[in-house]
């Protein structure tokens, strides 16, 4: 078990687990990507104090390494659910099962569904689990939407079960992808189906299919953790970086503008040291 779950690996996540270790707290942090995709596009920085000119790719490895002295069990992992019984978390990963006292959300701008009849058919054709959900489309043909490169990764698993598979890049760059996938291009529009997904639409055609697949930075909001209270887009806290649920706390771009690296880190030791009141029962 341990003291402090945190979900994220960006500024905001690593701030936090080097002081939940500075406070002598048993740590994991469990992050989509070794460290934060959005930290490592920033080609230069040069608004942190003390470190001019460096590249987001630079700072991010500075941060990995600072949080690997300081004992923080670092876990490359994408939580899919969160979810509390009597005084414990439990955070469902796709690779490990986590169990904490607190928790600490440092996920980055909070993502939504943003393609129409999204949520509607979550668990009835849609998912954001190949590794979790492949084996459900077997023999079907299917969409892959990707934001990221991962998402190839995990398509070409999905080339081995399902009759076709559709992977539609919402990125430029290379494909590494099995050749059995067949690469499309347009917008994601609509997914529609009645008991289940029948079919996709995108800004050029659609396609019949019994699934489709997303790959984000991270997994809609309401899914995580139904019930967090929101402000706009953000997740709602106060000073202390406490969420509406005791024992949530959240920290960086996920709890509002700006989205900067100094706030990140600035927010992510708030919500440790809350973290660790929490712990010792100061609530
Ligand atoms: C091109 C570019 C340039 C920038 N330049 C600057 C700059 O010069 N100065 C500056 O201050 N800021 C800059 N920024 C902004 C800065 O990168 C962000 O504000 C900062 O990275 C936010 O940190 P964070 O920890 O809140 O979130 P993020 O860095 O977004 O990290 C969140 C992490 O959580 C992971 N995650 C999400 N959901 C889950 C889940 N369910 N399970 C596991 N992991 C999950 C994500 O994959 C991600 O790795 C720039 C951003 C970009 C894109």
């Amino acid at each position: 078990m341990y003291d402090i779950l945190i979900v994220g690996g960006g500024p905001a996540g690593y701030s936090a687990a080097i002081n939940g270790r500075r406070r002598n707290k048993r740590v994991a942090l469990v992050s989509k990507e070794p460290v934060s995709s959005r930290l490592r596009q920033a080609h230069r920085v040069d608004n942190y104090l003390g470190l001019a000119e460096i590249s987001g790719a630079e700072m991010a490895e500075k941060f990995r390494q600072h949080a690997v002295r300081e004992g923080v069990e670092i876990k490359e992992d994408e939580i899919l659910n969160l979810w509390q019984e009597e005084e414990v978390f439990y955070g469902l990963g796709k690779n490990e099962q986590y169990k904490a006292r607190s928790v600490i959300l440092a996920i980055g701008i909070p993502q939504k569904a943003t393609i129409e009849g999204e949520a509607d058919f979550v668990g009835r054709g849609v998912s954001y689990c190949a590794t979790c959900d492949g084996m459900f489309f077997r023999g079907q043909k299917v969409v892959f939407v990707s934001q990221l490169p991962e998402g190839e990764k995990e398509a070409n698993f999905l080339a081995d079960l399902c009759e076709k598979v559709f992977y539609l890049p919402q990125y430029k760059g290379d494909y590494d992808l099995d050749p059995r996938i067949e690469v499309i291009s347009g917008k994601p529009k609509k997914i529609y189906g009645t008991e289940r997904v029948t079919a996709f639409v995108t800004s050029e055609r659609e396609y019949e299919v019994g699934g489709v697949f997303i790959e984000r930075a991270g997994i809609p909001l309401d899914r995580l953790y139904p019930g967090l209270e929101m402000q706009g887009e953000a997740i709602k806290v106060t000073r202390e970086m406490a969420t509406n649920v005791p024992g949530i706390f959240a920290a960086g771009d996920c709890t509002g503008r700006p989205w900067q690296i100094a706030k990140a880190a600035g927010e992510g030791q708030v919500a440790a040291l809350s973290a660790v009141d929490f712990l010792a029962g100061n609530k």
